[in-house]
């Protein structure tokens, strides 16, 4: 088992370092999230023998239960799923990053309940980019407005911006929300509000994503195969 996930490791890093060449970005430039929701802890302790250090997780029940299992190994835990209010004390005490924020109110919870021992909360805004109805995500509109308060807040360090655009088959049109991403950010960046951080691209487009500026992907299937 092990050897498969090291195999899919080695497949998946050897395209994001295509993708950074193919589009002049630095080596290294691109973060590789490994997402294991769905699958059982076996699966991420074999990944991270393979040498993976970040995972995310969707459903905070799930993920605190892998994470007391997995408690010896040093692994950085990113939250990318959506929040229900009534979980974010547990994902402020349980998480390094949270992909997911998209409402100020949530944002004002995590920080008033990141615990003093921990470093500041590393967030990223959710921009709902191709205004799916049923989506989550903030909208473009307030985009500015939610990421100047939740800079203010004391125990959050706002890193960047995340989306999840609709499937796409071909390359150009995965590019298209990934490029009005970048844009977002470079607008914000033009307001003050300089981030590093842009969280795009899954198994299907992480390519896409590489192409219009993305510094972490995040991958699930290519890595864990189906799941479960
Ligand atoms: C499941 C999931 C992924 C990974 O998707 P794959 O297509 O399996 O790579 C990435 N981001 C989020 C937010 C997810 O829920």
């Amino acid at each position: 088992m092990t050897a498969d996930y090291a195999a899919r490791l080695h497949t998946v890093l050897g395209r994001i370092r295509a993708a950074e060449q193919r589009f002049q970005r630095p080596p290294g430039a691109v973060r590789l999230l490994a997402v294991g929701k769905t699958q059982p802890a076996a699966a991420i302790a074999a990944l991270a023998a393979a040498g993976q250090r970040d995972f995310g997780e969707n459903y905070f029940q799930e993920a605190l239960d892998k994470m007391t299992e997995l408690a010896t190994l040093e692994l950085e835990w990113h939250f990318i799923g959506p929040i229900q209010a009534n979980k974010t004390r547990g994902i402020a005490e349980h998480f390094a990053w949270v992909h997911s924020v998209d409402r100020l109110k949530i944002a004002e919870r995590l920080s008033a309940q990141r615990p003093d021992h921990l470093p500041p909360l590393n967030v990223c805004l959710q921009v709902n980019i191709d205004r799916e109805p049923t989506k989550h995500g903030l909208d473009e509109a307030e985009l500015a407005e939610v990421a100047h308060a939740v800079a203010t807040l004391p125990r959050l360090r706002l890193r960047g911006l995340m989306a999840i655009p609709a499937p796409a088959a071909a390359f150009a049109a995965q590019r298209r929300p990934f490029a009005r991403l970048r844009k977002l950010r470079e607008r914000l960046a033009d307001t003050g509000l300089v981030l590093d951080t842009l969280s795009a691209g899954m198994s299907d487009d992480l390519e896409a994503a590489i192409a219009e500026g993305a510094t972490l992907v995040r991958i699930g299937t290519a890595l864990f195969g189906s799941r479960p």
